[in-house]
């Protein structure tokens, strides 16, 4: 592949810049990273429907669906310069329910949702996480039994995040209880809002909010199971295809490698300035090198994308680069800066806006989240270099 951007690619970036610069500022970014997953505060929501209103929420749908049909790699360029300026990302109910729902829903099916996904109406907690079901999903327990024209799921997921402000679950459900694991499970659509779902917090390191979600006998239209019944182990796995895709990219990493930079530049330590310190810029040169690197493994899943390929060892090779190297930034920035480094935002002793410290508690998560790096490994194995699966 050629790593240069065409002219056309290129003006995009540009446009996409533009549009930040006259929509992104401190203000946002730090209400984003103040609120997590608590829901968006009101600069976010002004921003977001800023996106819509220029139909850069659906960017990467085909305009059959609503969107404007940009490449793979023009949706990758949108998110690392989004991610980069610290402004809220489009959910995955657009980058990766949306799209899913596009390949596996029946007419009516798409008809219903996605124009409702389009408008913001909906958003979906992604329901896969089971106690006993992370990595081995086809293990999952929560089961659906069909009842006259409607489904009765009973059962719990674990890690739902988002629930407690999703309108609607993306659930992976058991419905063929006889059939092998991998083939007894379905997609199906449970509002948040039905007699019988209850939500319970779970506060993890970070200080994010996840939660278990359970399903007392919640009843939902027969025509809420998306897809073909039996197939939601691999519907999961293109959701998740999707998911990785995002997750893959650099643009968050480079958001927090700006700030430690600019706070090396001005900041002078015992009399003498951070900037001229051997060791820290070598450190500095190195993570600069590796993110330009990633961005180009980045890069390369959206061109084979592209190409029409699904490119599944290459979106596990950039996950785990970028998640692992957002640990080296956070573990390298604590050390540059020292222990001002590593205090809270609300310190105001804190350096680099507390970044630091926060991208350390925020980066594990990055390495398990749509899938754990092990596994990812293990996909890199046997997809692309042809090893045995076992
Ligand atoms: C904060 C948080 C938010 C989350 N949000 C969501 C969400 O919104 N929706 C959702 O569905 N899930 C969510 N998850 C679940 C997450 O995707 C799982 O934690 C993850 O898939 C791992 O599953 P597990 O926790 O059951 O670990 P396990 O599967 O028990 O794995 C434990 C360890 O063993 C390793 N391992 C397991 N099997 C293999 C193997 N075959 N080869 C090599 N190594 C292996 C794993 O890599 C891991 O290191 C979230 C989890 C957390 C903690």
């Amino acid at each position: 592949m050629d790593y240069e951007l065409s002219p056309r690619e290129r003006a995009w970036r540009e446009e996409v810049r533009g549009f930040i610069s006259a929509h992104v500022d401190d203000a946002l970014a730090d209400e984003t990273r103040a609120r997590g997953n608590e829901g968006r505060g009101p600069l976010a929501l002004a921003f977001l429907e800023a996106l819509k209103a220029r139909g850069w929420w659906g960017l990467a749908w085909p305009q059959e669906y609503g969107g404007l049909g940009k490449s793979a790699i023009e949706q990758w360029i949108f998110i690392d310069e989004i991610e980069s300026a610290g402004a809220p990302m489009l959910p995955l109910t657009v980058t990766s329910v949306a799209p899913t729902i596009m390949r596996i829903g029946n007419e009516d099916q798409k008809q219903d949702w996605l124009p409702r996904i389009q408008d913001g109406e909906i958003e979906f907690a992604l329901g896969y996480s089971e106690a006993e079901a992370g990595t081995d999903l086809a293990s999952l327990r929560t089961q659906a039994v069909l009842d006259g024209d409607e489904w009765v799921v009973s059962g719990a997921k674990m890690w739902n995040t988002m629930a407690h402000h999703a309108t609607h679950n993306w659930l992976a459900v058991r419905t063929e209880p006889d059939a092998r694991k991998h083939k007894g499970i379905s997609m199906m659509i449970v509002p948040m809002d039905a007699p019988g779902v209850s939500v319970q917090p779970i506060w993890v390191w970070p200080g994010l909010r996840t939660n278990a979600v359970f399903f007392d006998d919640v009843r939902v239209p027969r025509s809420y199971l998306i897809g073909e019944r039996g197939m939601g182990f691999y519907y999961a796995a293109m959701a998740l295809n999707f998911e990785r895709l995002s997750i893959g990219s650099i643009g968050m990493a480079r958001c927090h490698f700006r700030a430690l930079v600019d706070e090396v530049r001005t900041r002078v330590v015992d009399g003498r300035p951070l900037r001229e310190v051997p060791w820290v810029r070598e450190r500095l040169a190195r993570l600069q090198v590796e993110i330009d690197a990633a961005g180009m493994l980045g890069l390369q899943t959206a061109w084979a994308q592209d190409q029409g390929g699904v490119p599944a060892a290459e979106s596990s090779m950039a996950k785990i680069q970028v998640s692992e190297l957002s640990q080296r930034i956070a573990d390298e920035g604590c050390e540059i800066l020292g222990l001002n480094g590593q205090l809270h935002a609300d310190d105001e002793r804190a350096l680099a806006g507390g970044r630091m410290q926060w991208l350390y508690r925020l980066s594990p998560m990055l390495a398990f989240g749509g899938g754990t790096n092990e596994v990812q490994r293990d996909i890199i194995g046997f997809m692309g270099l042809g090893l045995p699966r076992k």
